[in-house]
């Protein structure tokens, strides 16, 4: 099997209506699934509609605070056949020079799960956005607009609830900017977060992080104004629009589907489109996780007095003590707290 050269491996770009285009070495495939795959999908389909029906709801979740999130799964327990999604890499057989049939479905590492529209609080429906996703890209503007530090300690923690790498980019370097900001900077680049500085003025940073790319499937992220689709479009001419990223006066190159796409970079690694991006901004992450998504709060989680403790204003709080013994910052504690508190989470 592996010998035979019918045989390709792979990602999963865009799909719909059965109907998928898949990125391979030998350009883009479009494929349809397998007889038995698609047997094997309905029989799942049908066994999970009747096991659903049978299961309570889950009081101690609540299932509206959980609409968006990232399953990662060890592959050994991957429970095939799973639905087929944009990002999954599969195995497929070559019919003619531009379609074939897809055979297998290689084990996902990760999967961008949204809640379906139909969803109930009884009975949450759910699809998986995109597989694999790896990467985001919190990008900040140097100056115009000035960086919003509070917003990044969100993304951060989402990111790191959704089990994603991170790359922080403050864009804009080219416009006179706060030295404040640098030393701001700096402190994420303690924490271990890499920080890149760009500009789509003079190029600075745009061939580093099209490196960082090369090996992941990335998301951009990050408020309006700060160059996003300037920097996908200096990786890659007119990408932004194709992604969803401009959103021009008219609206013209929004998208409007509800599907995630990826998009390949001629240098390899893809790109997610903005329905991923839309999907990781409504991200909640569960209470009892968050103190985990502040990376240097962990080192410190079990150490508090009491065992409930939530690391606000309790005594004998280790992240307390910590704080005030100035190895975490109080600016990083004071975005813990206004994410606890539900003021951003
Ligand atoms: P988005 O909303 O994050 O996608 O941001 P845009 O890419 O639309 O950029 C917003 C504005 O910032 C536009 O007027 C861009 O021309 C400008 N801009 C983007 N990148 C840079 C940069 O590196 N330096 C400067 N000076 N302006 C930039
Ligand atoms: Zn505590």
């Amino acid at each position: 099997m592996i010998d035979d050269p019918a045989i390709l491996t792979g990602t999963v770009l865009s799909g719909a209506h059965g109907i998928f285009d898949v990125y391979t070495e030998d350009g883009i495939v479009r494929c349809t699934l397998r007889g038995k795959l698609k047997k094997a999908f309905a029989q799942a389909q049908s066994a999970k509609a009747a096991s659903k029906s049978r299961s309570r709801p889950d009081k101690s979740q609540p299932t509206s605070s959980r609409t968006e999130r990232i399953e990662k799964r060890d592959s050994s327990e991957n429970p095939l056949p799973i639905r087929l999604s944009v990002g999954d890499h599969v195995k497929l057989r070559r019919l003619d020079a531009s379609t074939g049939l897809i055979e297998e479905i290689l084990p996902r590492q990760s999967a961008l799960v949204r809640k379906d529209a139909g969803s109930t609080a009884k009975k949450v429906m759910q699809q998986t956005l995109l597989a694999n996703l790896d990467q985001v890209v919190i990008v900040l503007a140097a100056a115009q607009p000035e960086p919003h530090f509070g917003l990044l300690d969100r993304y951060l923690a989402i990111s790191e609830s959704a089990r994603l790498q991170v790359l922080i980019c403050l864009n804009k370097v080219d416009l006179p900017h706060n030295i404040h900001i640098e030393e701001l900077a700096a402190a994420y680049s303690k924490l271990g977060y890499r920080v890149l500085w760009t500009s789509t003025q003079t190029n600075q940073g745009v061939e580093e992080l099209r490196s960082l790319l090369k090996e992941h499937t990335s998301l951009f992220s990050g408020p309006s104004g700060v160059g996003k689709s300037s920097l996908v479009n200096a990786l890659e001419p007119g990408m932004a629009i194709r992604t969803g990223m401009v959103s021009d006066v008219t609206g013209k190159g929004k998208h409007t589907t509800t599907g995630s796409q990826l998009y390949p970079l001629s240098e390899g690694g893809w790109l997610a489109d903005s329905a991923g991006i839309r999907a990781l901004a409504a991200w909640n992450i569960p209470a009892e996780e968050l103190a985990w998504c502040f990376v240097e709060f962990r080192p410190y989680l079990g150490e508090c007095f009491y065992s409930d403790c939530v690391h606000v204003d309790e005594e004998g709080c280790a992240i307390l003590q910590a704080m005030q013994d100035g190895v975490i910052e109080e600016r990083r504690h004071r975005s813990y707290v206004r994410m606890y508190t539900g003021e951003e989470r």
